[in-house]
């Protein structure tokens, strides 16, 4: 019929052609500016979820615009034959501020998956034939590829594609696991600071401490996945700074480029040696462009304060959940920017529609959990009209 696919309604149009990898999308969104997008019948939102830790400026940030462009209209990808000047820039920013300093190595990736399979074939390189494990946390989340996703301790996102890399060991979060797994057959430990896509779970206090001394011990590395809690969200540039550890190997990406993809890995002291010519490669890592964007973003996040602001905002957050006194509330977890609400019921998927029916957009990992991870940026405005909204959110699953 002519003309009938021009009238069919976006969310039909989306269901036809996009795979079926995604539940059907919220809203189409159109536009976005600071830390607001708006759909395209013209109701605007309070983004509280920055594209998963992402939009660390929020949208349309001038200093973000201005990079993307000036580096398109510039050069925007060669090949990895060739280095640009912002490729070098930004592994010298990355080596200052992950602490990894002069002996630090940088490999730039695309996504956070891909930084994780940087950092699995890294642990690989380990080895030394006798290391034959490699071990990562129960719940934890850490990528969709197929090395990311044997990492990540969800048995039921990896069964549909078993059998999966071989080797990786899932343990409880407990020193006590640890204690009892880290041995010299170990070559790698993964750890998310916080487990963000599990509901924002924090590690048990002393934790990640007592990783970096059992790694230590048996020459394992210790890889820190930072994917989701770097760059400044939770109030420190990364995470394990919080604890005063200095890992082996970090990974990067969500919010490093404010919303252009990129992800890198990084490597401290002796892990810098181990990977050689021509173990690794990413035809579009490190491009011009990207790394253009993520020092641009990067440098705002530094001139502008917004790593304290995290930690700033974060507590007038927590203060501000606080204040609701709702009996669905029974804890607030996570840091800085990076805040979980686990909830008394499983009503998290209710609360988050009813936050999004009210022009707020915050999310649900799982039913009992709220997740809210906003761009840098927000200052006292946004922190009360996230107020007003997500009371009414909570008000409105209350009287149901
Ligand atoms: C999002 C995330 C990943 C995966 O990143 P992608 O860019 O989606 O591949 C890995 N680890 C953690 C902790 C994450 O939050």
């Amino acid at each position: 019929m002519p003309g009938a696919e021009t009238d069919t309604p976006w969310q039909s149009r989306f269901g036809s052609s996009l795979m079926r990898t995604m539940g059907s999308p919220l809203r189409m969104l159109v536009r976005g500016e600071g830390a607001y997008v708006w759909d395209d019948e013209g109701t605007e939102y309070l983004d509280f979820l920055a594209g998963i830790a992402v939009n660390s400026l929020g949208h349309a940030h001038p200093v973000f615009v201005d990079a993307i462009s000036r580096q398109a209209a510039t050069l925007a990808h060669v090949s990895n034959y060739f280095s640009t000047p912002p490729q070098i820039e930004l592994a010298e920013r990355l080596k200052r501020i992950t602490g990894a300093g002069v002996g630090g190595r940088v490999y730039f990736c695309n996504s956070g998956a891909e930084a994780n399979e940087a950092a699995f074939k890294l642990a690989r390189l380990n080895s030394s034939g006798t290391r034959t494990k490699i071990v990562a946390l129960n719940n934890g989340f850490h990528g969709r590829t197929m090395g990311a996703l044997s990492l990540t301790g969800k048995p039921a996102m990896r069964e549909p594609f078993e059998p999966m890399p071989s080797g990786v060991v899932h343990i409880d979060t407990t020193i006590e696991a640890l204690e009892s797994t880290i041995d010299d057959s170990v070559s790698a430990l993964f750890v998310e600071p916080i487990k963000g896509e599990a509901g924002v779970l924090p590690l048990p206090e002393g934790f990640l401490r007592r990783a970096r001394e059992l790694t230590e011990q048996h020459g394992a590395l210790l890889i820190v996945d930072e994917i989701q809690t770097g760059v400044g969200r939770t109030g420190a540039w990364f995470s394990y700074m919080h604890d005063g550890v200095v890992p082996d190997a970090v990974t990067v990406a969500k919010g490093m480029a404010g919303g252009f993809p990129i992800g890198s890995l990084v490597t401290f002291g002796w892990a810098s040696d181990l990977f050689t010519r021509g173990q690794h490669g990413s035809t579009f890592g490190g491009n011009p462009l990207a790394t253009a964007t993520a020092n641009a973003v990067l440098g705002e996040i530094e001139s502008a304060g917004l790593v304290e602001n995290a930690a700033r905002r974060g507590t007038e957050l927590r203060a501000v959940i606080d204040g609701l006194e709702s009996p669905l509330v029974e804890e607030i977890r996570g840091q800085g920017l990076l805040i979980g609400i686990g909830l008394t019921e499983p009503v998290a998927g209710q609360i988050s529609d009813g936050a999004l029916a009210n022009g707020l957009i915050i999310n649900a990992p799982n039913d009992s959990s709220i997740r809210i991870a906003p761009p840098l940026i927000i200052g006292d405005d946004e922190v009360r009209v996230f107020a007003e909204r997500l009371r009414r959110a909570f008000d409105a699953v209350v009287a149901d």
